[in-house]
């Protein structure tokens, strides 16, 4: 049942959508544009030279981000993520951020970056606020890194960007690694050796559908499973307890004490049950699920002068009326013919 409850004051419930689930986490995109161009993500052959982004007056301004911001607040959203496309190509990214940590009511704020100018900006992304990152890394050997990144950077960059973080206090630090079979599956463990007991923690995510034009095969998913008994065998694994509730990570602790690893199982085991989450694209855009088909624009109502009750009644009626449970249903859908939003416009 859809919750009535409208407006909430802080550490209020705020709105159910219709599979009861509350708003907690919103995932903001600051850039849709990126310095790699992941086959799976921004493949090469649709974002060329000439692929139309967004212009810098298309992209939501800081001060329209943080409106919105404490508009979600106020119907739940406790926790931030700062991703795009590449968030760090956002500039005075760093301002964003002080004036985000200012809002009451938000407990937690993150990004998501490729680290590859992480090196150059962590100890300022600290000063201005912000607590923790996670850097995607899909491979410590630099030609299958190469090859996942459309041939822009290298392992050693992304390497030298979380050293960076780690001096800088951005932790605890998470590395986010999308795994392919035959792509950069027999690299898995490495990355395991590599941050195991230094603190850093590994989690591989499920290689998904998102978008239309990474040409996804379900037979290039590595399933979780098949990982934890891979490299279980190499360093026992003991699972552990979820951290809090609507945690998609599945954690699992190194029994010699040096850490621990998580799994992302998007496909093989689907949490939409526990979904919290909203997006908010760079040219505000508000979608309710990573495959959605259709969001909601909010960019031109706040330029048209909506005020902010106006605008909590769009946002809470988008909540409301939402059931997505795409990756619950995805077995029934493929081959997948709805067009879907693509992830470097929503971040992932
Ligand atoms: N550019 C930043 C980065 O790569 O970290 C932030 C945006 S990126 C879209 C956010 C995350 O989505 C990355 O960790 C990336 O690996 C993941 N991602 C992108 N496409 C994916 C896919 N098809 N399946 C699973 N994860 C994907
Ligand atoms: Fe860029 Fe991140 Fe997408 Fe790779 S996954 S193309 S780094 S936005
Ligand atoms: Fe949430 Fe949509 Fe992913 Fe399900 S498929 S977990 S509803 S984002």
């Amino acid at each position: 049942m859809a919750g009535s409850n409208s407006v909430t004051p802080l550490g209020g419930a705020g709105p159910r959508d219709l599979r009861a689930r509350v708003l907690r986490d919103l995932r903001i995109s600051v850039m849709d544009r990126c310095n790699f161009r992941c086959p799976y993500c921004m493949p090469r052959e649709t974002f060329h030279d000439k692929y139309r982004f967004l212009g810098s007056h298309e992209r939501l301004s800081f001060d329209e981000i943080v409106r919105l911001a404490r508009l979600f607040v106020r119907l739940g959203v406790r926790k931030l993520r700062l991703t795009g496309g590449e968030p760090l190509l956002r500039p005075n990214l760093t301002d964003l951020i002080g004036d985000l940590t200012a809002i009451e009511g938000i407990e937690d704020i993150a990004l998501t970056t490729n680290g590859a100018l992480l090196g150059k900006y962590a100890f300022e992304l600290r000063a201005a606020g912000l607590q923790r990152i996670t850097v995607s890394l899909d491979s410590l050997d630099p030609e299958t890194f190469r090859r996942l990144s459309g041939g822009f950077g290298g392992p050693e960059d992304v390497l030298s960007g979380i050293e960076h973080a780690r001096r800088a206090g951005l932790e605890p630090i998470k590395v986010n690694t999308v795994i392919q079979r035959g792509v950069n599956d027999h690299t898995a463990l490495d990355l395991v050796e590599r941050f195991r007991g230094t603190g850093v923690i590994v989690r591989f995510i499920e290689y998904m559908d998102v978008g239309n034009r990474n040409h996804w095969q379900p037979n290039v998913v590595v399933p979780s499973k098949e990982l934890v008994a891979r490299i279980g065998a190499r360093w026992p694994l003991a699972p552990l307890r979820r951290a809090y509730h609507g945690e998609v990570a599945a954690r699992y602790r190194f029994t010699d004490g040096r850490g621990e690893v998580g799994f992302i199982s998007s496909v093989t085991q689907p949490f939409c049950g526990g979904c919290t989450r909203a997006r908010l694209s760079s040219d505000g855009v508000l979608y309710t699920c990573l495959f959605a088909t259709h969001g909601t624009a909010l960019r031109d109502q706040l330029r048209s002068g909506a005020s902010d009750d106006a605008l909590l009644d769009v946002m809470r009626k988008v909540w409301l009326e939402r059931s997505d449970n795409y990756s619950e249903r995805r077995q029934g859908l493929l081959p997948v013919s709805e067009r879907k939003v693509e992830m470097f416009y929503i971040g992932g």
